[in-house]
């Protein structure tokens, strides 16, 4: 299966990544980072297709899909 890797201190909780998901796999996370926001995670268990729609909208750009 694909790997997400999000960027835990750049991101800045906006959940675009988390709506665009097409499989619901992205969540908002329910620690703080360095700058006070709520880093969007890879749900436990969810699966992932590859699509790389959350690394293409992410504004923050600190997704990264590895195939
Ligand atoms: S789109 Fe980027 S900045 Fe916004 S929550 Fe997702 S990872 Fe964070
Ligand atoms: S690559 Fe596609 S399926 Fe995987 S987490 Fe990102 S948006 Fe969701």
């Amino acid at each position: 299966m694909p790997k997400v890797v999000i960027d835990k201190d750049r991101c800045k909780g906006c959940l675009l990544c988390v709506s665009f998901c097409p499989q619901g796999s992205l969540s908002g996370g329910e620690k703080l980072n360095r700058s006070g926001a709520r880093p969007a995670r890879f749900k436990k268990g969810a699966s992932c297709v590859g699509c790389a729609m959350c690394a293409l909208i992410c504004p923050e750009c600190c997704i990264e899909v590895y195939k």
